[in-house]
């Protein structure tokens, strides 16, 4: 007999395996149910044809300190990428950032950075939600002028959120920029040899794992009941839902009013990630390409992923991998691969000049994502901080995920290492 405190994590994606982690760390009895075959939800990858790619998350900067932590404790090699130059699409053509928009423009921009030097971490919502005054992008055309806020803000929330600016707050888009200004060198990017895949799998190497294992029904209380994808219930002292929250909204039963306010409110962009193999000798070293919506409707980003050296050229080959903007995203998710592919060549080949003819894009892989990234929308951020505050761990059910922090992967991974230390702090 253990007397050991029994915790099930829902969600094999980053947020719930460092949170698993760090309770099997302190001593927690856990088990993690991930409803895939593989781990890593959205920081996951796939090779096929000898090519690595990364289905979700592209890549990693240096400023992920918790990122590159795990990486070190667990001998992943940490590289930076081979080239990282920036461009952003206007008029058909491919130019730097800094041509983007007029001087005037542009000094207007700088002194909203200069402005931004006081706000809070963008990897702390807590920082942030007493500075969420307006949405960003009505914010910026009004004291910024409309190219900043079509060019940089639009380009900037569609080709890392798949949605406009005018759903995430200022406050989010400030803390970002904050930290491009006091800390340029840190946003170089990286990535983890063997993909993105390489942090999930080395956690869940360490974790008791129930791959293939969709959890179907929670009821929270004293003890918590799980309904695994057999039917069969189990109790445990605590549950931690770290699925997407649309996901936890459907599968937990009892939610307290607070709970049941956030996932309610928790929305999310779609999109598609779509890989092309293309000639390697096509592309020049130009690593990431903004395409502002103005620009082009479909096509919210793309990436040259030769940056990322011998795991994605082979042959004289290379995949050039693009994200959908969430409105086109959504007429396409219910279509067959072939039909993807066949929507998206003519419209990447408007928004890259590299290409002359659909010929030289060879279909390589894709993944949709109807719950790609949760939107941090004006008066939301003070929602989220005060449900990590007060609505936490009701009914011995714990939130976790890149929903209740900040971006991306480390913002997920850091939410889960928070949710541990509240769950330690409960029980
Ligand atoms: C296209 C795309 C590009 C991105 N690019 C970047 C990038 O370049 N850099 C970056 O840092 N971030 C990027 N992100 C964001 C980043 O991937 C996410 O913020 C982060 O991975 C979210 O982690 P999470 O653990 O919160 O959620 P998830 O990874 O979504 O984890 C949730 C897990 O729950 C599982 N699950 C769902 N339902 C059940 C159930 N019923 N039972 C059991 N398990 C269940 C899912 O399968 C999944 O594994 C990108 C995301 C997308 C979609």
């Amino acid at each position: 007999m253990t007397d050991k405190k029994r915790v099930a994590v829902v969600g094999a994606g980053i947020a719930g395996l460092a949170c698993a982690y760090t309770l099997k760390q302190n001593g927690y009895d856990v088990t993690v149910y991930e409803k895939n075959s593989y781990v890593g939800g959205r920081m996951s990858s796939r090779t096929k044809d000898g090519f690595i790619f990364d289905l979700g998350a592209d890549h990693l900067c240096d400023l992920y300190d918790r990122i590159k932590y795990y990486c070190n404790a667990f001998g992943i090699e940490w590289e930076k990428m081979r080239f990282l130059k920036y461009a952003i699409l206007q008029k058909g053509e491919l130019i730097p950032f800094a041509d983007a928009v007029g001087m005037l423009s542009k000094l207007r921009f700088t002194w909203q950075f200069f402005l931004a030097k006081n706000i809070g971490n963008f990897l702390d919502l807590d920082e942030l939600a007493g500075q969420d005054t307006d949405n960003a992008y009505d914010y910026m055309r009004r004291w910024a002028g409309k190219d900043v806020a079509d060019y940089y803000v639009d380009a900037f929330t569609s080709t890392y959120q798949f949605h406009r600016a005018e759903e995430i707050s200022v406050a989010a888009l400030k803390g970002i920029m904050k930290s491009i200004e006091t800390e340029p060198g840190r946003w170089h990017l990286h990535r983890t040899k063997g993909g993105m895949q390489a942090l999930p799998n080395a956690f869940a190497e360490r974790l008791d794992m129930r791959l293939d294992s969709p959890v179907k029904e929670i009821i929270g209380g004293e003890n918590v009941t799980l309904v695994d994808s057999t039917g069969t219930a189990q109790t445990f002292d605590a549950v931690v839902l770290a699925s997407q929250a649309t996901v936890s909204h459907k599968i937990y039963k009892n939610p307290t009013e607070k709970q049941s306010e956030i996932l309610t409110n928790t929305n999310y962009s779609s999109s598609i990630s779509i890989a092309f193999r293309v000639d390697r000798k096509l592309l020049p070293d130009i690593a990431v390409v903004w395409v502002p919506f103005v620009e082009n409707q479909a096509i919210s980003g793309y990436v040259n992923e030769a940056m990322k050296g011998d795991e994605v050229i082979h042959d004289g080959k290379t995949l050039i991998c693009a994200w959908l903007h969430e409105d086109f995203a959504k007429t396409l998710l219910n279509k067959t691969d072939e039909e993807i592919f066949a929507a998206v060549k003519p419209e990447l080949l408007k928004a890259c000049p590299w290409f002359t003819s659909v010929d030289q894009l060879h279909n390589h892989d894709l993944e949709r994502w109807t719950d790609a990234m949760p939107k941090f929308s004006h008066g939301h951020l003070q929602r989220v901080s005060d449900f990590m505050h007060e609505g936490q761990g009701a009914n011995n059910v714990f939130f976790c995920g890149d929903y209740l922090n900040g971006p991306w992967t480390e913002g997920a991974l850091r939410n889960g290492e928070r949710v541990a230390e509240q769950l330690i702090k409960a029980l």
